[in-house]
């Protein structure tokens, strides 16, 4: 059976210069997923995260090797991706409802159907904002809404058109420890449900270890994946597991990683480009 992320020696440049120099802020990058797995990538600022998830999405070709998604070669930007990010962007003119329902104006074949199923989307809708607490706000403004709400109207956003996959690049990284901690346990209630892909970027090690089936170490300098932990607490997995003594084990393991990187990197010579100018 073919996996449902396969790269296989994927580099990337980001232009021909940096190509020319032979500058790649990913480098061969082999990795396979299955369908329906969770994984998180951790990693120093800079090491390529957000350059992996432009090149899941499609939205970057790689310079060198191939990615393959669901079996085919990406060629361009994905549809059965859905995506969030840090910072919540949703429209302000628009209501939280209407903010959720955008990709479907936009993504074939829900765009040319959207006027007439219009009512059944709406619905679906609010089964979903429903689903991470957010009845009785579809009407809301998102500047009426918190920090922790704008997030989870995204995360709905982001799963509206039923995507394969969700690639998260650390949505929950403004939002404060308990609402975090919240957002997990939504997360993980929609994955279950669900069984989409999750491609999970984090700063923060706690998450990644109670969200995800297998978490990736990125290095920076070369951008490259070098630890990966399959993380085997069971689930379904309550917060009280990250009170145990098991899963500090793990933090603290990777933690050492991430530890053993940044000093490779504050040690080695600043690369040639990066000189001052
Ligand atoms: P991360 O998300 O882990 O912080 P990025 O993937 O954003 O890292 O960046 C990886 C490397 O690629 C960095 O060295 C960054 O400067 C470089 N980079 C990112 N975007 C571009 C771009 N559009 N053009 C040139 N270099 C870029
Ligand atoms: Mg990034």
């Amino acid at each position: 059976m073919s996996h449902f992320v396969d790269f296989q020696n994927v580099w990337l440049a980001y232009n021909e210069e940096l190509l020319a120099q032979q500058r790649f802020a990913v480098e061969d990058i082999s990795l396979q997923l299955g369908e329906g797995e969770f994984i998180a990538i951790v990693g120093p600022s800079g090491c390529g995260k957000s350059t992996f998830m432009k090149l899941t999405t499609g939205l970057k070709m790689p310079s060198r090797g191939s990615i393959r998604i669901a079996g085919e070669p990406v060629t361009g930007p994905l549809k059965i991706s859905g995506m969030a990010f840090q910072a919540p962007s949703l429209l302000p003119w628009r209501t939280t409802l209407d903010n959720v329902l955008l990709p479907l104006e936009i993504v074939e074949p829900y765009r040319s159907q959207f006027k007439a199923r219009r009512k059944e989307f709406e619905e679906r809708a609010c089964r979903l904002l429903a689903s991470v607490g957010l009845a009785g706000y579809e009407r809301q403004f998102p500047w009426q809404l918190s920090g922790g709400m704008q997030q989870r109207a995204s995360i709905c956003r982001a799963l509206i058109h039923e995507p394969k996959m969700l690639l998260l690049d650390e949505p929950f990284g403004a939002l404060d420890a308990f609402t975090r901690e919240e957002l997990w346990c939504i997360l993980r209630d929609l994955h279950a449900e669900q069984r989409f892909n999750v491609i999970l970027v984090t700063h923060d090690l706690r998450e990644s270890v109670f969200l995800a089936d297998k978490v990736f170490v990125m290095s920076k300098s070369p951008g490259r994946f070098v630890v990966e932990r399959n993380i085997e607490l069971p689930r379904p997995r309550d917060l009280e597991v990250t009170y145990t003594p098991e899963f500090a084990e793990i933090v603290h393991e990777l933690r050492g990683h991430i530890g053993a990187i940044r000093q490779t990197t504050a040690t080695s010579p600043a690369p040639v480009a990066s000189s001052p100018t």
